[in-house]
């Protein structure tokens, strides 16, 4: 241990500190449980089912968690632990490994109860992701006095390495639509801030996304109704993951129902990504995407959007 880790010594300090004493598990070991588990991991293996069945084994862990409400029997000494650290400028944390050993397996009934130290604290590391320390904590599952398992968990706790910074690129484009014979009309429409809806002329139904023949009657005629731009909330997701180019995530792509009856997938705008709702009333706009650059001859992409009317979502002025 060089001078610098004057730290790392009063973090080793910790090594062999409980950090919870006769912790008791929130439910016995129970068949609920245990299904929901082996349907959760697709595990169809019959000792774990019927009079006879035992707890998958991996299950140790959801025995022992404390849940959204916590756990009584905690030390204290694992938060003094995190608090050195996180002053010490190890503000981030990551799981980096689990390995469980299992002394007997446990069976519906059976009462959980366990105590958990902290086994180790390493020497002041560097990894890709910064220089920290990892924490080994151990937990040993009991049932009466038998010890049935152990549980031991590592974290990671770091000062996140400084990224470089990437040298300012030109912002990807969107990506553009596939414009062909059959639904030209529709975007041709939009460059004219128009929402054309295709309308069967043999029976009259609506149809979109535009489509060279009707679901209904199968007819190939058609014109078409412009939206009136009035619409709700059918659906939607929020984006978080894979990150795009051109897109900023988290960002919510909706299923609007149109006051016509037919559905677009667009962008809902207005409101932050997590205050969009189902049933939001939304208003068509049109918005101007990449403005051209040099000798591009596309121009700017218009799409539809829509828009939150004021004051209608939760929370939002
Ligand atoms: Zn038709």
């Amino acid at each position: 241990m060089g001078a610098g880790d004057e730290l790392g010594a009063r973090l080793k300090a910790y090594e062999g500190l409980a950090a919870s004493v006769a912790g008791k598990g929130k439910d016995l070991v129970n068949e609920p449980m245990i299904r929901h588990w082996c349907e959760a991991m697709g595990d169809t293996d019959p000792a774990y089912t019927g009079p006879d069945a035992i707890a998958p084994p991996t299950m140790l862990q959801a025995w022992t968690m404390g849940g959204l409400s916590g756990h009584t029997g905690r030390t204290g000494a694992y938060d003094e632990l995190f608090d050195l650290l996180d002053e010490a400028g190890c503000t981030s944390v990551v799981a980096t490994d689990c390995e469980q050993e299992y002394l007997r397996p446990l069976r519906p009934g059976d009462e959980v109860g366990f105590d958990t130290v902290i086994e180790s604290v390493s020497d002041r590391t560097t990894t890709k992701l910064g220089t920290g320390y990892f924490v080994t904590t151990r937990t040993d599952v009991r049932v009466g006095q038998d010890l049935v398992g152990t549980h031991r968990f590592r974290i990671l706790k770091y000062a996140p390495a400084r990224r470089k910074r990437k040298p300012k690129e030109t912002r990807a484009r969107r990506p553009r639509p596939v414009v062909n014979r059959d639904n030209a009309g529709f975007w041709e429409g939009v460059q004219h801030h128009r929402l054309l809806i295709q309308r069967c002329t043999d029976c009259a139904t609506l149809r979109h996304p535009w489509l060279p023949g009707c679901n209904a009657c199968g007819g190939l005629d058609w014109d078409t109704v412009e939206a009136s731009g009035e619409g709700t909330v059918y659906s939607y997701v929020v984006m978080h993951h894979p990150p795009f180019p051109a897109f900023d995530p988290p960002y919510a792509v909706g299923l609007i129902e149109l006051a016509e009856g037919v559905r677009i997938v667009s962008n809902v705008v207005g409101v932050p990504y997590d205050k969009v709702r189902i049933g939001l009333p939304v208003r068509l706009e049109f918005r101007r995407y990449d403005e051209p650059e040099g000798d591009d001859d596309g121009g700017p992409l218009v799409l539809p959007v829509f828009r939150v009317l004021p004051g209608r979502a939760g929370g939002v002025g």
